[in-house]
């Protein structure tokens, strides 16, 4: 159940509160908790809080300058939902779409037909078969089969994990395994030689490695996806290492670190990745509502590294989540709530950027980075 239909619920409840009767007890004693809310007893959870101030609301429909997408996933179930993404990015000025795979074989054959139809909308690209990752000789089939993709029209890599248990390309998965093992060099070198940037996501939000308690910031998110209870992980700052050595170890690969490479807290430190690595860039896909709250620090951040930063959204292919992203990059909007799309309790803040940031955080820096792949 999403979060509208059990806000409906919970008011289609509260309607028993007209009719009591000992069958309406128990809906009458939730019902009543929800009619009447009492701080000692609300959830975290059901915590809606709506802004107070008569502040000025921007509406954007369409983003300012048009947007390569550089990361999505094939979310539509059939030709129809291809059909309205394909609507929804033309009013929404999204020129351009990475579809991220994580397939080989013929999931990838499948997914590629269905995209492939729309070559100036779409790039598809394709994951890596881990298949026998510990077992020695690892490698050439894993090789083979990503020649074979290229040669069939995957454009890049990704999106491969590595939340600190070892790569994972959607169901193929190699525990223990990290992108900086020796295991992985030659594929990591057929991707530069092949010309196929790599979409690579390390770790995962800062909460998620922390206590579960009170002082936990992002607990209402962090909880359903929880690390701290996994001991034998690589942690955060252990995986931007990884990150950063993986790259190092391949100048000529390109790859593009998923989520700020999920430093979203701790920018200065994405900003020293780059400056270390080249051949580093980053996507700013779901961290919108993790970047919003600081906007000054934030736009600032953005102003020094738009040329390593790329456009993403990783959220499906609806309107609204294109207008939210749009507003809380392109307007100076304050203190506003987006609970529906991003779960969290705490007011967002518009970045404000301007108009020669948001180009190349839009379009440029992916335009240039396809370029360099092209060329
Ligand atoms: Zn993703």
């Amino acid at each position: 159940m999403n979060r509208r239909s059990f806000l409906k619920s919970a008011n289609a409840a509260g309607l028993a509160i007209a009719l009591p009767s000992s069958t309406f007890a128990a809906a009458e004693k939730k019902s009543a908790s929800a009619a009447a809310p009492n701080p000692k007893t609300l959830l975290l959870k059901d915590y809606r809080p709506q802004s107070i101030y008569k502040v000025p609301v921007t509406e954007i429909k369409k983003a300012k300058f048009p947007i390569i997408d550089m990361h999505s996933h094939p979310y539509p179930k059939n030709e129809a939902e291809i059909t309205t993404w394909l609507k929804n990015m033309d009013e929404c000025n999204i020129e351009k779409t990475m579809v991220l795979t994580m397939t080989t074989g013929k999931e990838f054959d499948d997914i590629y037909a269905k995209y492939s139809k729309y070559p100036e909308r779409f790039e598809v690209w394709c994951g890596l078969d881990l298949t026998g990752h510990n077992k020695p000789g690892f490698g050439p089939a894993a090789v083979k089969e990503l020649e074979r993709c290229r040669q069939k029209g995957a454009r890049g890599i990704g999106e491969i994990h590595d939340k600190g248990q070892g790569l994972r390309s959607g169901k193929s998965s190699a525990p223990g395994m990290h992108p900086d093992d020796p295991r992985v060099d030659t594929i990591w070198e057929k991707a530069a030689e092949l010309r196929m940037p790599v979409s690579l996501h390390v770790a995962d939000p800062i909460w998620m490695y922390q206590r579960m308690d009170k002082h936990n910031d992002g607990l209402m998110n962090a909880y359903e996806w929880r690390l701290d209870n996994q001991p034998n992980i690589v942690k955060l700052a252990g995986m931007v290492d990884i990150l950063e050595r993986t790259a190092a170890r391949h100048r000529n690969t390109t790859f593009v670190a998923c989520h700020f490479a999920n430093l979203d807290y701790d920018l200065n430190h994405l900003a020293e990745v780059f400056e270390r690595n080249p051949n580093i860039y980053a996507d700013i896909a779901a961290r919108y509502a993790e970047t919003a709250p600081i906007p000054r620090f934030a736009a600032e951040f953005y102003s020094k590294n738009a040329h390593r930063l790329v456009y993403g959204t990783d959220m499906g292919f609806d309107q609204q989540m294109y207008q939210v992203t749009f507003r809380i990059l392109e307007s100076q909007d304050e203190h506003f709530y987006e609970p529906e799309q991003f779960s969290y309790h705490w007011p967002l803040y518009g970045l404000g950027l301007g108009d020669e940031i948001l180009q190349q955080v839009y379009q440029n820096t992916a335009a240039k980075l396809l370029a360099a792949r092209d060329a």
